[in-house]
């Protein structure tokens, strides 16, 4: 424990780990943070906190921190420390230079939901007006897009509908494929005060989560279904309510179009649509099914939250609409105490979608297809955009491995350790001939790199995050950037080396242009959220000063809510004698996703391996006990961990965390896909799994 002394002052500003985006005051003496403290007016956490915010901010400042830029010619090179001037225009030099080569297409950038709205909004601008293409995209890939696609397609908006306070009031709560408890701490205290009080669970899950009974808290209803059968089940439910006459009746005719709800009864009232014709394929007893759909449509106010486990699937966005759908028919949308609520892993990952981070979307969801949206951006960007979607983060690396993409600018992301099928990436990675990566860490991804740009942490930037709830905070610097810039700094200097000068010295200058190009911003400014502490978009005219609490009151964002048959289709991955197990994927309460930040802090301590939990059953039958070492093989490739033999664990699915590279759980996760948005599946694995030898 290092004692840093007493603090002098103390600055408002926001977590920058998970989608609960708790407030905290960082206290400082001088330019040093001496603690964080939850910020009691905090609207995401009431003066709450969970281990990885309150204690682990120790990276901001570690030893590891790279503060000089860095070239090289190829990655078989040492790196060479060089000015940031040099960096810059070497970058912007290759970046010419590859699509004089090429082609304007050949080159493309990510963004990062760990950057602030100005950052997303800054890196999708140069890639759009310096670099003259659509080909930038967001992690959100990997994690939410799903959402995207499921939420835009039946409400007409790609956002959770209610805030965290509104659990408050649910009678029911149901749980798809998120474990609160480790991965939104704060949020799940919250959802656990209003089950004491006597609100109802359900949890539809493969392993026994915390919530399912916890020494406070029992779920009613635990559906443990097979990883990959998530539209199964809801499309079960669905059947339960229409057949048994649930259907909000007056709720529909008034809110939702009546052809699309007509054809999605017929759909799920057909008897292969049924529990009991499902139950095979769950794993779900129809029996339970049925009783957790009574509970739901009987609320009166159910809410639904989810979580990657929903969206990671190759039918993630149709399970998204199979979720609409539920709750569309029985009413639960438009009040306090039921919606449909994502809970984002990232921090900002609601903000890095919402301004414009998609190949095929400007800020604001609104499609780069559209004339009157692309024309109100080229007159304020002065340039011409192009109409057509560019490529997905899969499409790049595809494109790369065809020859046609040749460099990224990747802020924040590290695309090798995070992304599925790690061999892969690796492969596309290497046939590009510029990597730009702007990180705090040297990551994997820039091992691929020729060019290194210094990030900057949270504590060194201004700008805003925007949480699950819409909610948009202040994150606000409390030392100066320990490589001279913070990251919005570094795109605008980059963009001006590329010929193309953004003219901003502060990012509230950034929100001011997203708000004047964007509706659903037009009344967000610093100014506003300094004196109410937050705001949730949408926040304009149209609205309350603050913002929507709510979503959907009087109507839906599209009008009349749409619904979607929901055809379930197995997973491609299939168990057989060879990969007998199926293995899912999920976080841990002290660390956070790969590990880069909470792993160079004191919360390493508590957790500090990934480990391959198991069923006694399955440990049994391999000879493995816990605490040995498990070889586990896909049909991707190969890794070793240590086994957790737990009864959390259903026989024949297995379950690891990604939180440490050395562990390789994205060498074994293939590269299947959602077909809408090209997700990963990560959450359906087909391993074998045989005891081994310390390695
Ligand atoms: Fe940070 Fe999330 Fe923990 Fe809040 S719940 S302190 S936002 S990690």
């Amino acid at each position: 424990v290092t004692f840093y002394g007493q603090p002098e002052h103390s600055v408002i500003t926001t977590c920058a780990y998970c989608g609960v985006g708790c407030g905290f005051k960082a206290e400082m003496k001088g330019n040093t943070v001496v603690r964080m403290t939850p910020w009691k007016d905090g609207k995401a956490n009431e003066g709450h906190s969970c281990v990885k915010g309150r204690f682990a901010w120790g990276y901001a400042t570690h030893q590891d921190r790279i503060t000089t830029p860095m070239i090289r010619a190829s990655i078989h090179e040492p790196w060479q420390e060089v000015s940031w001037e040099v960096a810059l225009t070497h970058a912007a030099s290759e970046i010419k230079r590859i699509q004089a080569k090429y082609g304007r297409d050949s080159v493309g950038g990510i963004t990062s939901s760990r950057c602030t709205n100005e950052e997303a909004y800054l890196v999708q601008k140069l890639v759009r007006a310096a670099f003259g293409t659509n080909n930038v995209d967001t992690c959100a890939r990997v994690c939410h897009s799903p959402t995207g696609y499921g939420l835009g397609q039946t409400f007409g908006t790609s956002a959770g509908t209610q805030t965290f306070k509104s659990v408050e009031h649910a009678d029911v709560i149901v749980v798809i494929g998120a474990n609160p408890s480790d991965a939104h701490p704060v949020f799940a205290s919250r959802m656990k005060k209003r089950l004491r009080q006597g609100a109802k669970l359900v949890v539809i899950d493969p392993r026994k989560i915390d919530l399912v009974a916890s020494p406070h808290v029992k779920a009613q209803h635990h559906l443990p279904l097979k990883p990959g059968t998530n539209v199964a089940v809801i499309t079960a439910m669905a059947h339960v309510v229409v057949t048994e006459g649930l259907v909000n009746q007056a709720y529909v005719a008034e809110r939702c179009d009546d052809k699309s709800f007509q054809q999605w009864c017929d759909f799920v009232a057909r008897p292969e649509n049924s529990p009991e014709a499902f139950e095979a394929d769950t794993g779900v007893p129809a029996a339970e099914l049925r009783a957790a759909a009574r509970l739901y449509a009987q609320g009166p106010n159910s809410a639904i939250y989810y979580g990657l486990g929903v969206t990671e699937h190759s039918q993630g966005s149709t399970m998204v609409m199979g979720i609409a759908n539920l709750a569309m028919a029985c009413g639960m949308v438009g009040r306090e105490g039921v919606g449909v609520n994502p809970l984002r892993g990232q921090n900002n990952v609601q903000g890095s979608c919402d301004m414009g981070s998609f190949p095929h979307e400007l800020p604001g969801y609104r499609h780069i297809s559209d004339t009157t949206t692309r024309s109100l951006f080229e007159q304020a960007w002065g340039v011409t955009l192009n109409p057509e979607p560019g490529l997905r983060i899969p499409n790049m690396f595809e494109a790369a491995l065809d020859g046609e993409f040749k460099a990224l600018y990747c802020q924040g992301e590290d695309i090798v350790q995070s992304d599925p099928n790690t061999q892969h990436v690796a492969e596309a990675l290497s046939q590009m001939e510029c990597i730009i990566v702007q990180d705090i860490f040297l990551n994997e991804t820039a091992k691929y790199a020729h060019v290194f740009l210094p990030g900057s942490s949270f504590l060194e930037k201004d700008g805003t995050f925007t949480n699950a709830e819409r909610r948009i905070s202040r994150v606000r610097q409390v030392m100066p950037p320990m490589a001279r810039y913070a990251d919005w700094e570094t795109t605008v200097k980059l963009s001006e080396a590329l010929g193309y000068p953004m003219h901003y010295t502060h990012p509230e200058q950034v929100m001011a242009e997203i708000a004047a190009l964007t509706p659903s911003f037009a009344g967000v400014n610093y100014a506003k959220i300094d004196r109410l502490g937050s705001v949730q978009w949408p926040c304009n005219d149209d609205t309350d000063e603050a913002g929507t609490p709510t979503m959907h009151i009087d109507r839906f964002v599209r009008g009349k809510g749409k619904f979607y048959p929901t055809q379930y289709l197995a997973s491609s991955e299939k168990v057989t004698r060879r990969f007998p197990l199926l293995l899912t994927t999920g976080r841990i309460l002290s660390q956070y996703n790969v590990g880069a930040q909470t792993r160079r802090t004191a919360n390493n301590a508590w957790h500090s391996e990934d480990l391959l939990e198991l069923h006694p059953h399955d440990a049994q039958e391999r000879g493995v006990k816990d605490g040995d070492w498990v070889g586990i093989e896909s049909r991707a490739g190969r890794t070793v961990l240590r086994a957790l033999v737990s009864e959390r664990m259903q026989p024949g699915v297995v379950y690891t965390t990604f939180h440490f590279p050395e562990s390789g759980a994205n060498v074994i996760t293939t590269d299947a896909s959602d077909w809408a948005t090209n997700c990963p599946e990560y959450k359906v694995t087909a391993v074998q799994v045989v005891a081994v030898a310390q390695p």
